[in-house]
């Protein structure tokens, strides 16, 4: 592993990251980052936290990707300032 990944490479692996389609070392990469960077850490959580209240509201086990690209959008947003 030679290449440095940015914040923004770990905004871009969030997703896969938390509907588990990432193989074993991009998985490794993102929980490598987010243990040093708050950043990343605090931006996953909220993702979750959206996804998990979003999932009781529509009572189903997948939310539809329209409100997750729609929090996406939104988090990407702020993490531009
Ligand atoms: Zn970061």
């Amino acid at each position: 592993m030679n290449r440095h990944f940015t914040c923004e490479d770990i905004f871009r692996l969030l997703s896969g990251y938390i509907d588990n389609e990432l193989d074993t070392l991009m998985r490794e990469i993102v929980e490598e980052h987010i243990k040093e960077c708050e950043r990343c850490l605090s931006l996953l959580h909220t993702i979750e936290k959206t996804i998990a209240i979003s999932r009781e509201t529509h009572r189903k086990k997948k939310v539809p990707k329209k409100v997750v690209n729609r929090v996406y959008y939104e988090l990407r947003i702020r993490y531009k300032r």
